[in-house]
Parts: C-alpha cells; sequence; structure tokens
C-alpha cells in the first residue's frame, strides 16, 4: 500500500508528454524507470488517445486511473442510472456506520472547512437556506419547544446568559425603535405577557411600589403636575371616568353622614329598574345631556341625611325631574328586594 502511494506522487510529478500507455506495463513497484510515466491514455469505451486528467481517480487500477475517460463513464451512468444507484444504494446502506464514521472524523479534523463551506453555501444561497430550515421548524416544532425549554431552564439563572441577553435585547431595539411594524409585534407581545403576569399577586405588587417610587420622584415637577391634570381632565370626561367620579361623591357624602356603605355601581341599579323612573313610571334617558329632566338619577328612598344606608336595597332609579322635586322628603317607598 505504502509503495503505491510513493508511486502515485511520483507519476504526478514527473509526467512524459506523448507515451504510449503502454509503457505502464513494464513499470513495476518499486522501479526506478519513473520517465517512462504516461501523461496521456486510451479509452477502454471509445479507444481514443486523452490526456490522463480526463480519466477518473480509482485506487483499485494500477495506475491509479478509470478505464474509460471521464466522458464514457458519465455516458454510462447516464445509461444505467437506475442500476447503478440501487447498487450504490445497496453499498451505502451496507457500509452506513462505516461512512457515518469516517465523514464524521473528517468533520471533526476540518472544522475550519466545514465552518467557511457552510457560510459561503448560506450567503449564495439564502433564499433555498431560509425555505429548508422553516420546513424543518415546522416539521419538528414539538422536538424544538422541548429543547429550547430544557435549555432555557437550564440557563435562565445564568448571570452571563441574562447580560447577553439583555445586550442583544437593547441592541435590537435601537436597531429598530422607529420601525412601526417592529413596534407593534413588541406591543402585542408585552399586552400577551401582562395579560398573563396580571393574575400574579406578587408582580402586581412589585408593579404598584415601581409606579408609586415614579410618582414620589416626580411629584413636584411643574411639568409632570401639569401633564397628570390634563389626564385625569381626560378620564374623567370617559364614560368610565364618570362612573369613577360619581361612585366616589356617593361614598364621601355616605360617609360622612355616618351611614354604611355598600360598593355597588350605579349601572347596578338602573338595570334592575330597567331604566325607569319608580315615580312616574317614565322611560329614562341615559343617552341625553345630564341637565335634561329624563336623565337617570340614583335616588336614596330613605335619604342619607335621615339615617337612610347607602346600598343596593335602599336605591332606586327616578328621572331627573322626579328627583329634583322630591327632595329628601321620604315618599315611604317599600324597600327594593335585590
Ligand atoms: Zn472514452
Ligand atoms: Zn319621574
Amino acid at each position: 500500500m505504502k509503495d503505491k502511494v510513493v508511486f502515485f506522487k511520483q507519476q504526478r510529478r514527473q509526467p512524459v508528454v506523448g507515451s504510449s500507455p503502454s509503457v505502464h506495463n513494464h513499470i513495476c513497484k518499486g522501479d526506478a524507470v519513473m520517465s517512462y510515466l504516461p501523461s496521456t491514455k486510451v479509452c477502454s469505451k471509445c479507444k481514443k488517445e486523452k490526456p490522463v486528467s480526463e480519466f477518473h481517480k480509482d485506487k483499485h487500477a494500477k495506475d491509479g486511473k478509470c478505464y474509460s475517460c471521464k466522458v464514457c463513464t458519465k455516458n454510462h451512468r447516464e445509461l444505467n442510472k437506475e442500476v447503478i444507484l440501487k447498487r450504490e444504494a445497496v453499498l451505502r446502506e451496507k457500509n452506513r456506520e462505516r461512512i457515518r464514521a469516517t465523514h464524521k472524523e473528517w468533520r471533526t479534523n476540518n472544522k475550519e472547512k466545514v465552518s467557511e463551506y457552510g457560510k459561503t453555501y448560506c450567503a449564495a444561497n439564502k433564499e433555498k437556506v431560509r425555505k429548508s430550515k422553516k420546513k424543518y421548524r415546522e416539521a419538528n416544532k414539538e422536538k424544538i419547544t422541548k429543547k429550547n425549554l430544557e435549555w432555557y431552564n437550564s440557563h435562565k439563572d445564568d448571570p452571563e446568559f441574562i447580560t447577553k441577553r439583555n445586550e442583544r435585547a437593547l441592541a435590537a431595539y435601537n436597531a429598530n425603535k422607529d420601525n412601526d411594524e417592529y413596534k407593534n409585534k413588541r406591543r402585542l407581545r408585552d399586552n400577551k405577557r401582562y395579560a398573563i403576569k396580571k393574575h400574579d399577586k406578587c408582580f402586581l405588587e412589585k408593579q404598584y411600589a415601581y409606579k408609586r417610587k415614579s410618582y414620589l420622584s416626580r411629584k413636584d415637577d411643574d411639568d409632570f403636575k401639569e401633564s397628570l391634570a390634563k389626564r385625569k381632565q381626560k378620564y374623567l370626561q370617559t364614560e368610565n371616568g364618570k362612573e369613577h367620579s360619581r361612585k366616589y361623591t356617593q361614598k364621601r357624602r355616605a360617609l360622612k353622614l355616618k351611614v354604611t356603605v355598600e360598593d355597588f355601581s350605579h349601572k347596578d341599579v338602573f338595570l334592575r329598574d330597567g331604566y325607569i323612573c319608580q315615580c312616574c313610571k317614565t322611560k329614562t334617558r341615559p343617552d341625553y345631556k345630564h341637565t335634561h329632566p329624563l336623565y337617570p338619577h340614583l335616588d336614596h328612598i330613605q335619604p342619607l341625611s335621615l339615617g337612610g344606608d347607602h346600598s343596593k336595597v335602599n336605591t332606586q332609579c327616578l328621572c331627573a325631574n322626579c328627583n329634583l322635586t322630591k327632595h329628601n322628603t321620604g315618599t315611604g317607598d317599600q324597600l327594593r328586594i335585590f
């Protein structure tokens, strides 16, 4: 085997132009007459004389080259495609482990080459690579998520990982700060996360503490005060804001008069009474302006000033007209059952 290797090396080093392939027959292993080595060879199929570079390598042949030229080999392969492919597949199956091992060995020995080749290939076939990756991801979704989760669980407390992640996130944020699509995506993701966290008491406490701290640090800032006042004004004009302020004033009034206070909404009572004035039995109009005589008012059946409670049972729906003429006379109606 060793002799053969030496033989090939010398053959490459000292090609002789125009020598006949038959000269080869005179050369034995370790023979000194290397200058007779042929640089051309006659193809066994097409019978044409061609340079040695026109023949494929064959380590089983004496001169290290195939008997037929590249063109003939290709034609032969093309003609007998199915048979050859089948034979090769059988061989591959038979030597599977061995082939795998050699490939692996080569890859471990030529890591740089492999990575470089991969990079150039990816750069040249971006679209193809993207598609195949996507296909793989779709076919192995569960496997990938499981693996990722395992990896994350083993690394989530690693300080190096945390700093790296933060840096990467910051870089991505800075790069896409003005990209609307990115912003939208981010907002949706944050909302989703927040929706999950909202049920976590610990998180809510933390969030409250953070907000409180932020508020206290800016409390005396004039700009902040102004913006806060503006926001409050805006909020009080919305449906929720109105409800809030109504509830608040009622509660304060009730507390001032030292009667018991139940936590409920005006709407509950209005819905119970069907938005119908319990005095004149006309339908009230919540969509009108609050100065309109048919606007619904919440009325205490036994007035707060006379010791009535602020509760669902002691309240009813009245139109503005009836409520304003009734004052706190106490009509003696029965308490509502609710
Ligand atoms: Zn040929
Ligand atoms: Zn009325």
